[in-house]
């Protein structure tokens, strides 16, 4: 820190506007560190992901009770079959059965067999039903994997840009430092006072009668009484209360 009374008049707001210029700069880094295009495409990704899960899920469950049917039906075909292979056996082995007996037997048998063959015909309707079903959970997976590779690419390029911008930070950060030793202690110390009220802007330009902090014009009286001041005076908006920079004072 630098003693106001061993500097220049001219030089403390000289520095202070350049300190100025720096923390703007390390404000609008730390703001775009926090609103990162790519976390609301991270985001949107996640979301895109979690509806295309539950989209999935619903196609899973349908496909599950048509598997769940088809089971059945195959266990009920199976069981025809080994009814009908027993007929055929029966009727294979059948000696001195009455001809009657052997006629209700291959009635049995045809009966069987037709029926199987229904179960059939409805298994394969049901096949039919689990194409589309396959091929959507097809498809599902394949937009899933586009998604995780989005994802990713996100993820690199979101730590790409945190890396960059935090690599900047190190680099404003160490020439705030430098500046701020060029501060006199008293007026760093007010100008930090209102950076904690007002965000990054702790000191403005004064152009014409306007705070460029606010934008708001000073009172005729109040630009006068300012513009007179000594230029090792430190003056102050009467709006936001920013520290006024005059141009005389950077000549
Ligand atoms: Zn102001």
């Amino acid at each position: 820190m630098t003693d106001a009374s061993a500097t220049a008049p001219d030089y403390p707001m000289v520095a202070l506007l350049a300190l100025q210029g720096v923390d703007t700069e390390i404000h609008q880094l730390l703001h775009r560190r926090g609103n990162l295009p790519e976390a609301q495409e991270f985001e949107a990704a996640s979301a895109e992901q979690r509806a295309l899960q539950a989209e999935r899920a619903t196609v899973v469950a349908e496909r599950d009770l048509v598997a769940e049917r088809q089971a059945e039906l195959e266990e009920r075909i199976a069981k025809q079959s080994t009814r009908l292979h027993e007929l055929e056996r029966q009727m294979k082995a059948a000696q001195n059965v009455a001809p009657r007996d052997l006629e209700a037997m291959d009635h049995e048998l045809h009966q069987v067999a037709e029926f199987r063959s229904t179960l059939e015909d409805d298994e394969l309707l049901l096949l039919e039903e689990l194409e589309p079903l396959d091929a959507a959970l097809a498809e599902f997976d394949e937009r899933a994997t586009a998604l995780e590779e989005q994802v990713a690419s996100i993820r690199v390029r979101g730590s790409e840009a945190v890396a960059a911008i935090d690599a900047a930070l190190v680099e404003r950060r160490a020439e705030r430092d430098r500046l701020a030793n060029d501060v006199p202690g008293a007026l760093l110390g007010q100008y930090e006072a209102i950076r904690k009220q007002h965000g990054a802007v702790g000191a403005a330009r004064l152009r014409g009668d306007r705070c460029d902090g606010c934008s708001l014009s000073l009172s005729a009286v109040e630009r006068d009484r300012v513009l007179a001041m000594g230029l090792d005076e430190v003056s102050t908006c009467e709006h936001c209360g920013r520290i006024l920079i005059r141009d005389r004072q950077l000549s």
